[in-house]
């Protein structure tokens, strides 16, 4: 039985900080360094903020 709460976080660390390691052109994760560009199409993401 799973009788746990929708807005329950589980075990996701901090979606605020996926934002900068998602790729804004394919949206693949960037899992390695995000100024190494993304892994698939090779875009850097943007971090001007
Ligand atoms: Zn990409």
């Amino acid at each position: 039985m799973t009788d746990r709460a929708p807005d329950e976080p589980d075990e996701i660390g901090d979606p605020v900080c996926w934002l900068s390691r998602v790729c804004p052109e394919c949206g693949a994760f960037i899992t390695g360094d995000p100024a190494d560009g993304c892994p698939r199409c090779g875009a850097i993401p943007d971090d001007e903020r």
